[in-house]
């Protein structure tokens, strides 16, 4: 295991992107010598380079570790409700767009051409530096399966063609949204997180030592199809009864009268910036408070993380929403609830969260022996 001090330390530098030699050295428990010889074969490897760090306080000068030039990249693909993104990312969390798109009606195949084309740009590029592409798709995922995607009305589709030379990974939007608030957000250092993301309908994702707690074939979290609605709405998924349905876009407009939106999301996201104290917004954000007090009273998290439409909508209806929360919880969690955190990510979490299990999956020991065993890479163009 050559590569396991190597690992960790990678990994450290993707949670503490500018983290200096020194802290690394000493958040590791490293003596001086293991990290010298664990920073220059990863310099040697085209993994990391050092920037000197501003002098700070007494002591010998230390450098910044930082992402080498020639170093491994991820691209993150992102498949939401209505479009799709593509982009690039490295060990430091610095991403650069590629592409975007809508998805509109078009068939599944479609899609997954275009955006592969995007891939393929990008893969070409690179030199070589690309050696994962991860999706987060709005539906529910099981390996690189998109088994339902509901809003789109897609089942089944798999998405390792998109880049069948490097490695595939998939997970579901909310799931790596809250990998993301774990890793680097608002779920940090806790134990037991429970992270939920409103967009259309409800996802989310229960995290044990900053590890998903997927199920078995990796389709767990799916919290908005937890029957706390009306047992009277069927639900696009097939249940009836589905949360998710009572805390969305859909929901707001239902309540308020109004014909179902084209854009639930946008719908939802006009009609809470407006601020305006509507009954429609106090039932939704009621629905919202009392459904997580249910999912604090089966999992018992440290921290609540939500994202999405759900701090708005906490933020639209705070009375409502903290009264419906209190009422849910069972006695012995209303002593010291845990505490509800908006995402630190926001919109921006899926596309964290892909970019963390790639250099996850990257940072393997296996993986960096492969990559450092690989002929000096050219730099790369564009
Ligand atoms: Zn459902």
């Amino acid at each position: 295991m050559r590569w396991a001090t190597a690992s960790e330390l990678l990994r450290l530098v993707h949670r503490e992107p500018g983290i200096t030699r020194r802290t690394a050295g000493e958040q590791l428990g490293l003596s001086s010598g293991t990290l010298a010889e664990t920073v220059g074969r990863l310099r040697d490897a085209s993994l990391l380079t050092e920037t000197r760090a501003a002098a700070a306080g007494p002591g010998r000068p230390t450098t910044i570790l930082e992402p080498h030039p020639r170093g491994p990249l991820v691209v993150v693909v992102e498949l939401r409700a209505r479009d799709w993104a593509v982009s690039s990312g490295d060990l430091a969390g610095h991403t650069t767009p590629v592409a975007s798109g809508a998805i509109g009606d078009e068939p599944p195949a479609r899609v997954l051409d275009e955006v592969a084309t995007h891939v393929h740009d990008v893969l070409r590029a690179s030199a070589g530096r690309v050696r994962a592409v991860v999706v987060a798709a709005a539906g529910t995922v099981s390996g690189t399966r998109l088994v339902q995607f509901t809003v789109r009305g897609w089942t089944d589709v798999e998405l390792s063609v998109l880049a069948p030379e490097v490695t595939v990974l998939a997970g579901n939007d909310a799931t790596l949204g809250g990998f993301a608030e774990a890793w680097t957000g608002a779920a940090r250092e806790h134990a037991v997180a429970l992270h939920l993301m409103v967009t259309e309908g409800l996802g989310g994702v229960l995290l044990v030592d900053g590890q998903p707690v997927r199920g078995a074939r990796g389709r767990g979290g799916e919290f908005g199809h937890l029957p706390f609605g009306d047992p009277r709405l069927a639900c696009p998924c097939g249940a009836h009864g589905c949360w998710g349905r009572t805390v969305d876009g859909e929901a707001l407009a239902r309540l308020a009268g109004h014909p179902r939106p084209t854009d639930p999301e946008g719908y939802a996201r006009a009609t809470l910036r407006t601020g305006e104290r509507s009954a429609a917004v106090e039932d939704v954000a009621g629905a919202l408070g009392a459904g997580i007090a249910g999912l604090v009273n089966a999992h018992d998290p440290d921290v609540v993380t939500i994202a999405g439409l759900a701090p708005l909508v906490r933020a639209a209806a705070p009375d409502a929403f903290a009264r419906a929360y209190d009422r849910g919880l069972m006695l012995t969690n209303r002593d010291a609830p845990p505490p509800i955190r908006d995402s630190v990510h926001g919109d921006r979490g899926p596309a964290r969260g892909a970019l963390n299990l790639g250099f996850t999956h990257l940072t393997e020991p296996d993986a960096l022996a492969e990559w450092a065993a690989e002929p000096a890479r050219p730099a790369a163009r564009g």
